[in-house]
């Protein structure tokens, strides 16, 4: 039983471990620290490390739907605010996109087209000349673009938003250890069938009568048992540096997802970076014991990469829509890591076993920054309640999601890749021990 001075200990200071301390300590929570690898919030290591990230409510699965336009309601009070841009959102496929994304399009836009809260925001486009009725700025030839404006979303600055959100509850009593020997989580300790203490890398121990686990891609490091229905995976990013005046050209632009290349934002006025995103099933990084987790942070320090086959979908993308800016060079490439699962369900939900000591956080299957806003509130629901009562949400063994994983997932379009093969097999890509 939780009481309001448990000692709860959450891992990860991410978009969802900050959305749930935000909402513990909202909900009379005193005793709530969060553990965080990181030397400051934003963590480097979080998959929201980012300029931006796109907030919108069109889902294939009406559910997440209704909770996305919550959150983008979350989005718009004065706490979350600050960072939320409502530019619209154009989303369409090229002429020769294949028919699953047309397909996945379709869908998404089925399930908010008659919805009353977007029905007046919402225009089909049709060719090009419909397309740059929306967004002038387009100059390229747009070929065969079907798509749609969505005028109720747009994006939210991740980065500033985890820190804003960071010291709002820092403020308000929120305690938090961070650094990579103080702050870095490498096991839990058990006694007679419940989770007791967590250990840190400084060897300190840390007691707690409830341990949430946000811990992102790194999830399984620390949950092996996650490892096979929570997998890490890595989409591409990249980056143009733009001058003041290029920046400002693109000011006010729509967040534009062209399913069959990828997505791109209005630069960031601070940087004048204007960031792209290549779409596509990704890169797992699997280690011996078939458990996909991050490359070590040698590797990802040293990386400044994207696959060929991303670089040139962003050329491509580049040249349908601003061509004047298609042999640029990139900078600040990367691969960003998320916790992927076989159905793109979120996993919330106490660790079979545990006995109620422990609830995991994971599978947000890079789509679950939007709902930061609204989140943690989940947490403090299934706290309350002491089961998970959303069969989406649920525990899964691995033997459950076995037969899911393949392409069931509509935006799983294309070819995925072990990261060793894209890089050549090399020490540093091996993941963290188990
Ligand atoms: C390229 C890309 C694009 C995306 N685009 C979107 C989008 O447009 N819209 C959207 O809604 N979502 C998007 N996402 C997904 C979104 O970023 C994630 O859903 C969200 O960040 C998940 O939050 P989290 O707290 O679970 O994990 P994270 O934000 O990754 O946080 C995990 C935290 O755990 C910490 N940590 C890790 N290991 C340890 C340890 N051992 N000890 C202590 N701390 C540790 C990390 O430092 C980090 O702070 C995208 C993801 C990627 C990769």
């Amino acid at each position: 039983m939780v009481s309001s001075n448990s000692r709860i200990i959450i891992l990860g200071g991410g978009a969802w471990g900050l959305s749930t301390a935000l909402y513990l300590m909202e909900a009379g929570y005193s005793d709530v620290t969060i553990l965080e690898r990181a030397e400051a919030i934003p963590s480097p290591y979080s998959a929201a490390y980012d300029l931006n990230k796109i907030i919108r409510a069109e889902y294939e699965d009406e559910f997440y739907s209704k909770l996305a336009l919550e959150a983008i309601e979350g989005w718009k009070t004065p706490l979350f605010g600050p960072y939320y841009h409502q530019t619209g959102y154009v989303v369409a496929t090229t002429g020769k996109a294949p028919e699953k994304a047309v397909t996945h399009l379709e869908k998404a836009l089925a399930s908010i087209e008659k919805d009353p809260a977007f029905a007046p925001g919402i225009k089909r486009l049709d060719g090009s000349s419909d397309f740059k009725d929306y967004t002038w700025q387009y100059t390229g030839p747009l070929s065969g673009f079907k798509g749609y404006f969505n005028r109720l979303a747009g994006y939210a600055h991740s980065s500033d938003a985890m820190k804003g959100i960071w010291d709002h509850i820092l403020a308000r009593g929120v305690k938090s250890i961070l650094g990579e020997r103080a702050g870095k989580v490498v096991k839990l300790e058990y006694s007679n069938g419940k989770a007791t203490s967590v250990t840190t890398a400084d060897g300190r121990t840390h007691n707690a009568d409830l341990i949430i686990s946000a811990l992102g891609a790194a999830g399984a490091a620390v949950l092996p048992q996650i490892g096979k229905s929570s997998v890490a995976r890595s989409w591409s990013v990249a980056h143009v540096q733009l001058t003041e005046d290029e920046c400002n050209l693109l000011r006010g632009i729509p967040t534009t997802n062209i399913r069959d290349l990828g997505f791109f934002f209005e630069p960031d006025p601070r940087t004048k970076l204007f960031k792209l995103c290549p779409l596509g099933i990704g890169y797992t990084n699997t280690n011996q014991h078939g458990i996909s987790l991050p490359p070590s942070e040698q590797f990802r320090g040293s990386q400044d990469f994207i696959p060929k086959g991303d670089e040139q979908k962003l050329r491509r993308l580049l040249r349908e829509t601003f061509p004047w800016m298609a042999d640029r060079p990139f900078v600040d490439k990367k691969l960003c890591w998320f916790s992927d699962t076989a159905d793109s369900n979120y996993c919330i939900d106490f660790v079979p076993g545990s006995n109620n000591s422990v609830i995991v956080l994971s599978g947000d299957s890079g789509h679950g920054f939007k709902m930061m806003p609204i989140f943690g509130k989940w947490v403090t629901d299934l706290i309350v309640k002491g089961r998970q009562s959303e069969a989406r949400w649920k525990w899964r063994n691995p033997s459950e999601n076995a037969s899911q994983w393949g392409d069931s997932v509509s935006w799983r379009v294309g070819q995925g890749a072990e990261l060793s093969e894209l890089v050549g097999l090399d020490a540093r890509v091996a993941s963290p021990k188990l």
